[in-house]
């Protein structure tokens, strides 16, 4: 039988359609890039699922029960009380978000010219091992990079790549691994307990530390008892204990899976030298060691946002959801990358509009085109994100959680289906101005 969201709706933000006319004015003021637009003019708004969450009341409770003192509030013990016992780390240090998780711990780990290893960094996560001096290697099996087939475990590192990359490299030039759950780069997907464990195997059986992307570990973690025979009769947090039992410990951003709008964490399980030293970091980038740039506030929401997350009829709504806006898509013959990830459906947009150039940006015409058709705000993740002619021009839907119902996905699939029944009239962009870095943000285009 088909569940509802697990939740009833107590407080209500109104959105609003702007009239057609409107919209295109809009869309023109922005240079048709959606990143312009004011969020106020969006009606419903796909851009991203970091920070987008909609809290519980017994998060908002908390934020009223913020210890805002400078060191040692309470709020920061109750976050390291969930943290150990949901991941079973010794120590923790709260940061302002991920970056600043990755900014410190990186710093201390990367020898310069090092490899970090993954199956596929996150972008501010490659930018900072770069940063560091070191140098990103992705090793996520090829099945990744295809959208039409199915794979249950799309997030997983090739084993015999990783092998392969320590025999040929030396584990002493390779700083450490870090495994990305769920892989956010391609498209939400899952990593196998098995590959966890393997890859951890691997690299403890040559000495190389394994770190954790924890982002959306919950998300993984439901792939794992819905996709992994081993694991359907294991409860989440049983299968979160074991995904972490392979990690010496993590970054994680608290925008996605701790259910709020900002926050970020390092745990390290065991190794109390590197704690100390992290400590010493966090306190010149971030704050005090017990608040690391956040409020008290925000630590108890994360800390009860983290408990939330666990719940197995939550994490099936929300997964559930993100499916069924793909099978809506599918059923609408709009080509989409399958299976869906745990956050967001990618459509593929070169494949639905053949007819424009990579250089016209397919994947900005239907950005652009969904705007003008709904007010529905996406993301291009092709040739304009990369720079340069990418493999695949995919639009993202992010979902972001617990804040749309179903019936915002009815509407967002009806959008793209009519753009999908007048496709062959889609005209491909023109950049007009671009930035030299990260031109996705600010660049700007007219129809071709
Ligand atoms: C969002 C994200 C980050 C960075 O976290 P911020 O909170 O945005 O700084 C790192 N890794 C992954 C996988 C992410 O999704």
């Amino acid at each position: 039988m088909h569940m509802p969201e697990p939740y009833r709706i107590k407080m209500v933000e109104p959105i609003h359609l702007l009239p057609k006319e409107q919209r295109e004015q809009k869309l023109k003021e922005a240079g048709l890039n959606v990143f312009s637009l004011k969020a106020q003019d969006v009606f419903i708004d796909l851009l991203t699922d970091s920070g987008t969450n909609a809290m519980s009341d017994n998060q908002w409770a908390g934020i009223m029960m913020g210890d805002e003192s400078y060191a040692g509030c309470r709020n920061f013990y109750n976050l390291q009380d969930t943290a150990q016992s949901i991941f079973e780390c010794k120590y923790i240090i709260p940061t302002h978000q991920g970056r600043g998780a990755e900014n410190l711990l990186f710093g201390l780990l990367i020898k310069h010219g090092q490899y970090v290893l993954g199956n596929v960094h996150f972008d501010t996560t490659e930018a900072h091992i770069t940063l560091k001096g070191g140098q990103p290697v992705n090793l996520v099996i090829d099945e990744a990079y295809d959208t039409s087939t199915y794979h249950p475990f799309k997030g997983n590192v090739d084993t015999q790549k990783l092998e392969q990359f320590i025999e040929e490299h030396g584990a002493e030039n390779i700083a450490f691994m870090l495994i990305t759950v769920t892989c956010n780069t391609v498209g939400g997907q899952p990593v196998s307990m098995e590959n966890i464990k393997q890859v951890s195997q691997i690299c403890r059986r040559h000495g190389i530390k394994v770190f954790i992307d924890a982002a959306r570990f919950a998300e993984n973690a439901y792939f794992i008892k819905t996709r992994e025979e081993a694991y359907k009769d294991k409860s989440i947090p049983e299968i979160v204990s074991e995904m972490f039992s392979y990690a010496d410990g993590f970054t994680f951003s608290a925008k996605k899976d701790a259910l709020v709008n900002i926050g970020g964490m390092i745990g390290i399980m065991n190794d109390e030298e590197l704690y100390l030293r992290l400590r010493e970091q966090v306190i010149i980038y971030e704050g005090f060691p017990t608040y690391g740039g956040l409020a008290g506030r925000d630590l108890e929401a994360i800390s009860r946002g983290l408990r939330e997350v666990l719940d197995f009829d939550y994490l099936q709504s929300r997964v559930g959801q993100v499916e069924y806006l793909g099978s809506l898509l599918t059923e609408a013959g709009i080509p989409i990358q399958t299976p869906v990830g745990g956050h967001a459906v990618f459509v593929d947009a070169g494949k639905m509009l053949p007819h424009i150039r990579w250089d016209n940006f397919p994947g900005v015409a239907l950005t652009s085109e969904l705007y003008l058709e709904g007010g529905v705000r996406a993301v291009e993740i092709g040739s304009l994100l990369m720079g340069k002619q990418a493999p695949t021009e995919l639009v993202r839907l992010t979902i972001p959680r617990r804040v749309y119902t179903n019936s915002h996905m009815d509407y967002v699939a009806e959008c793209l289906s009519n753009i999908n029944k007048r496709k062959e009239q889609v005209r491909g962009v023109r950049i007009t101005y671009e930035p030299p870095v990260l031109r996705h943000f600010l660049a700007r285009f007219e129809w071709a």
